[in-house]
């Protein structure tokens, strides 16, 4: 007779950690401030941009920003996740999603997908300069719904691939400026404006190249319609 194995407790096996780093709530605003984790480990999911739904375990366009701590390179995997010993590096100052895991009983995880969402206006103080910027980048380049953008670029992508040529160029040329202006430094850019448009699209089947006039969009031969 085999015996189902019945999960009770964490067995540190790191793939919660490997799946990405959780988005903070109001109670992580103190490990922010306290300098635990400085805005350069964090980054920006814009109002639009797609991202796995917990609750209804579907890809859909987030309906308000988030803020979630960084992956490591171009993976997901929380930037302070430590593979050799399956460790987290910051475990007594871990933010409260990381806290109430428990993957063999989700309910508590669950109570919290969109509940008291940290912004990055909740996390920038009222004085700090690089505030009006986000407004400003927020004007001059919101995030479209990229639902509706996958749409149009699977039904017919050459209605709209000017246009959002047009717009991946505002959004670098924007970031650009400030960071010469400003002297950012580029770590903070995810935090301040989230992933440029370009690499959003390029999940599409966009294509990415330099021209003399900016960036150009091609959709790449296997993904036209
Ligand atoms: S909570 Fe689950 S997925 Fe995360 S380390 Fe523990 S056993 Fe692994
Ligand atoms: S902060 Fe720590 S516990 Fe939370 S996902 Fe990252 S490595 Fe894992």
């Amino acid at each position: 007779m085999s015996m189902k194995f019945k999960q009770t407790e964490c067995l540190r096996c790191g793939i919660c950690c490997q799946k990405g780093g959780p988005a903070l709530h109001g109670q992580d605003l103190a490990l922010v401030r306290g300098g635990y984790l400085p805005m350069e480990n964090l980054i920006t999911i814009r109002r639009g941009e797609l991202a796995h739904n917990p609750l209804s375990g579907t890809i859909e366009p987030v309906l308000s920003e988030l803020v979630k701590i960084r992956g490591t390179g171009q993976e997901w995997c929380c930037c302070y996740y430590e593979p050799a010993s399956k460790g987290c590096s910051i475990y007594g100052n871990r933010p409260l999603a990381c806290g109430v895991l428990k993957c063999w009983q989700p309910e508590e995880t669950l109570a919290l997908v969109g509940q008291d969402l940290l912004s990055r206006l909740d996390i920038l103080e009222d004085d700090d300069p690089l505030r009006p910027l986000v407004h400003e980048h927020e004007q001059l380049c919101p995030c479209p719904d990229m639902r509706d953008v996958e749409k149009s670029l699977a039904e017919k992508a050459s209605t709209i691939l000017h246009s959002l040529e047009s717009q991946v160029n505002s959004d670098i040329a924007f970031r650009d400026w400030v960071v010469k202006e400003f002297n950012l430094p580029l770590d903070l850019e995810l935090f301040l404006f989230g992933r440029p448009l370009f690499q959003l699209l390029q999940a599409f089947g966009v294509h990415v190249s330099e021209s003399s006039q900016g960036l150009k969009l091609t959709m790449r031969i296997n993904s036209l319609k």
